[in-house]
């Protein structure tokens, strides 16, 4: 069975083509620019390779040449896209409707579209896309949607609720959603599984560290509290993004700079975090070689990166009343040896200690790896990420059990 990924944001349709009985990749691309002019290029798993310049007024243009590519041409894998059984989509905001994934109906498009207002870059292109796929695949050919809040939906509501007053919870659902939750239900499933245990059996800390990061807690398979909240925006030190601030040095900066709401909201979501303190960029690869070089405000924001890393494993070991296991995964947890380390130092009284030669070995993204020492209490893992598989398995267990 062929299932198709897509990850849709408001100028980009990045796709996967999966071959479930090996679940390997058969192509993957992205057709960007949509709204703008258009550019499409894509890469099958045998190393072929297409780019051109089009034309993508809509995301139905867009979706139209996804199709042209895998079924035509120097990328073609497929003769027709009869040959695909199901099309998996990624939904950020699924707020407190969506605790799992599930078949797509019309109103299930009209209701992520609604939940724009809370997820306003991301929800309306998702359903723009679902929209787009539905004119364009065979009428038979079921969609599925995935999201990234479903993972977190099991949290107590001491773990989402904010101090605010009741109503702005009832009336706005302002609260804690969470996100990566599809990334962390991956991560942690596939660390169960090469511990040889069951999920229900452990407490694991999963950090899941890239240009946005977030921190979870795993207990006993489930989400009891994750770092970021209402939106993205919170928990710790992003690439661009500030991180966890006190609200009122929000409204003291929005003051002082005469911003408005949504200028602020660009000012905390784009021009802050590692960009904004190091005043280097927001790739942490540029971030460390200038901390490497001597540069003080990268050192800085790295040490900041560290710090709240560690404290939210505290946190989330108190939380949970123990941690039987630590793991790091996305851009910066699958590569960055430096900020591993940074986390893991000093945590012997958590029963957390790495083995530094296992650990600098460890920067190359893609490998399962167990970087604590023999002896430590808590196992810490390398577990490479792969939301667009756990949507395919998803979307593969939906339709086949129609
Ligand atoms: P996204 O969150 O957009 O999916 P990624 O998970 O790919 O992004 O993470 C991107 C981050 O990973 C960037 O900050 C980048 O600098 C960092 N990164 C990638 N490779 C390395 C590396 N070899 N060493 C350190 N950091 C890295």
């Amino acid at each position: 069975m062929k299932i198709l990924v897509v990850n849709a944001g408001s100028s980009s349709l990045k796709f996967q083509l999966l071959d479930m009985e090996n679940e390997q990749v058969i192509a993957k691309g992205n057709c960007d620019r949509i709204g703008i002019d258009g550019h499409v290029s894509a890469k099958t798993g045998d190393g072929r390779e297409y780019n051109a310049d089009c034309s993508f007024p809509t995301h139905t243009e867009a979706f139209e040449k996804l199709v042209e590519v895998i079924t035509t041409g120097e990328t073609k894998v497929i003769d027709s896209m009869a040959e695909i059984s199901a099309v998996g989509h990624r939904i950020v905001q699924g707020a407190d409707i969506f605790d799992k994934s599930c078949l797509v109906t019309d109103e299930i498009i009209d209701q992520i579209d609604a939940l724009a207002e809370l997820a306003p870059v991301h929800n309306h292109p998702h359903a723009l896309a679902l929209r787009a796929c539905k004119k364009v695949i065979p009428a038979d050919c079921p969609q599925v949607v995935v999201f990234d809040t479903a993972f977190h939906q099991t949290m107590p509501s001491k773990a989402f609720m904010f101090g605010l007053p009741y109503d702005c919870y009832e009336k706005y659902h302002v609260r804690k959603y969470g996100f990566h939750g599809t990334s962390h239900r991956f991560v942690s499933m596939e660390l169960a599984k090469v511990m040889g245990k069951k999920p229900e059996d452990l407490k694991i800390v999963s950090c899941h560290l890239g240009n946005g990061s977030s921190i979870t807690a795993v207990d006993g398979g489930k989400s009891v509290d994750t770092s970021m909240g209402f939106t993205p925006l919170d928990g710790v030190v992003m690439g661009t993004r500030s991180g966890s601030v006190d609200p009122s040095a929000v409204t003291y900066v929005a003051k002082k700079l005469g911003l408005s709401p949504d200028e602020m909201s660009d000012y905390l979501n784009k021009k802050s975090g590692l960009l904004g303190v190091s005043g280097v960029g927001s790739d942490n690869r540029e971030v460390q070689a200038a901390a490497d070089a001597g540069n003080e405000r990268a050192k800085l924001v790295s040490d900041m990166l560290c710090y709240e890393i560690k404290k939210y494993i505290g946190s989330y070991a108190a939380a949970m009343n123990g941690m039987d296991a630590v793991l790091f995964t996305g851009g910066i947890g699958e590569n960055s040896w430096e900020v591993r380390k940074g986390v893991c130092e000093n945590m012997e009284f958590f029963g957390i200690k790495i083995d530094n030669e296992i650990n600098e070995a460890s920067s190359t993204r893609g490998k399962l790896t167990k970087i604590s020492a023999p002896d430590s209490k808590v196992e810490v893992w390398v577990v490479p990420t792969n939301e667009e598989l756990l949507i395919a398995r998803d979307t593969l267990a939906l339709v086949t059990a129609k």
